[in-house]
């Protein structure tokens, strides 16, 4: 069954560790010494929700029951509530609460709570400041980095052009460098950071931490960026794809939208949709699902890379969207190499302000792009029988003025549901920080959620 954070992609300190030959430059930042660890426990941490039902390990699961059902609540809970909510005796929840609170997890106070018979209780609520969790984007454009408090509020962000994405000991270089600023400038205790969570395009290796070879990262091959990352800063890091990341976001912070079974379209370099299932990230085989860049939308659409006409990532792309523009009759800045990721983003950027400054070719262009992801959008509504539809990454903030009306009022006019339920369309409120944020949010998911408890409960 599919989970937040998939299987063991936490890594400890003690992981394990591959060769780097392919990508390891003299002087370059080559893999260390090799760690101390023991197999042993790393496979604990696997599946730590399916071994074992004794007596600890069952109180370390209820930890987690108590924490995720006190999270879920921003008013806080009454022991009495977290009782009935959880199943669990009331001298349980006053035991594994006098934990939490002796951990800085968990804090009363704020007010007295009156939910029944019965004495009133003090209520607890998680303690913002208890724990912190580093969420990493790595997208060959731009790269976000984001803290998250224990609630899930981005408390420090930083972000930049991403440093030679085609070098690898660079680019990791560079996520190690900002991690670094960020908790050095925040003035967190580094004590309290529970982990990184590096959101990466696909395909990778989830299990061995591994970026494969992406597509839009060239010279890009078997990177280990997780234990790279964890050997370099010293703190526990897991690795996923980049859709998987954004999505998992709206199912930790679902603050704005009340979906359990959506699509989330994520608009980066790449294209891609990861898709929800009643509050779970699907993930696939191997951790990699969601590439939708050769879904057809359009078969008069731009010949792609793969031989067809009208594929999702020929059509809204960066590289896409400044071709378009270019033949709808917009200037391009000279000199520009639309194949590079980051030029490719930084001419779109300045593309769709002819746009946004009324220009009708550009607003066409973009109109364009709305309708052909809308058709897309239409074909996983109509496969899952979805209600929303969630859009974000990079490039979404620049389109979307002009192509969100577009997509709403086409997937509610051919999505073949519509006599049942109505599809929401949405963009994220997450805006750049998605998928940072929801590489941050997987670290807090396998922390607090009775699912996966690897983190608290070592
Ligand atoms: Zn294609």
């Amino acid at each position: 069954m599919p989970r937040e954070g998939g299987p063991d992609a936490l890594v400890q300190r003690r992981g394990r560790r591959e060769t780097w030959d392919t990508v390891t430059p003299p002087g370059g930042i080559a893999p260390g010494p090799g760690l101390p660890g023991g197999s042993e426990e790393a496979e604990e941490a696997e599946d730590p929700v399916h071994r074992g039902t004794n007596l600890p390990r069952m109180e370390e699961f209820n930890q987690t029951v108590i924490l995720d059902t006190i999270r879920r609540d921003e008013h806080g809970l009454s022991r009495a509530q977290v009782a009935r909510r959880t199943g669990l005796s009331a001298q349980t929840i006053t035991n594994i609460s006098r934990r939490l609170i002796a951990q800085g997890l968990v804090v009363e106070g704020g007010g007295i709570t009156r939910p029944g018979p019965g004495r009133p209780g003090t209520r607890m609520r998680l303690n913002p400041t208890g724990r912190y969790a580093v969420g990493v984007h790595l997208d060959p454009a731009l790269l976000t980095c984001v803290v998250l408090d224990l609630t899930g509020t981005v408390v420090a962000s930083s972000q930049r052009s991403t440093p030679v994405p085609d070098q690898a000991h660079d680019a990791v270089a560079g996520i190690v460098a900002d991690i670094e600023a960020l908790l050095s400038g925040s003035g967190i205790d580094r004590d309290l950071v529970l982990g990184v969570g590096i959101a990466s395009p696909g395909p990778i290796d989830v299990a061995r931490g591994l970026v494969l070879d992406p597509p839009h990262l060239p010279g890009w091959h078997q990177v280990p960026l997780r234990d790279e990352v964890a050997r370099l800063t010293g703190l526990d890091v897991l690795l996923d794809k980049d859709v998987i990341a954004a999505a998992s976001a709206h199912t930790w912070t679902r603050t704005w939208h009340d979906s359990s079974d959506f699509a989330f379209v994520y608009l980066g370099t790449g294209v891609a949709v990861s898709l929800v299932l009643r509050g779970e990230v699907l993930r696939g085989v191997s951790g990699n699902a969601g590439e939708a860049g050769h879904v057809v939308v359009d078969t008069d659409g731009p010949v792609c890379a793969c031989g067809q006409r009208g594929c999702l990532g020929a059509c809204v792309s960066a590289q896409g969207l400044v071709d378009a523009f270019v033949a709808a009759g917009l200037p391009a800045p000279p000199g520009v190499d639309r194949s590079d990721a980051r030029q490719a983003y930084e001419t779109l950027r300045a593309m769709t302000r002819a746009a946004d400054e009324g220009d009708e070719r550009a607003v066409q262009v973009l109109v364009t792009a709305g309708r052909r992801l809308g058709l897309g959008a239409v074909t996983f509504c109509d496969l899952l029988d979805l209600d929303t539809v969630i859009l974000g990454g990079p490039l979404w903030g620049l389109i979307a003025p002009h192509a969100l009306p577009q997509i709403g009022p086409l997937v509610e006019a051919r999505h073949v549901l519509r006599p049942v339920h109505p599809v929401e369309v949405v963009g994220s409120h997450l805006g750049l920080e998605v998928g940072a944020v929801g590489g941050a949010c997987l670290v807090l998911s396998q922390a607090l959620s009775p699912r996966t408890a690897s983190l608290l409960l070592g």
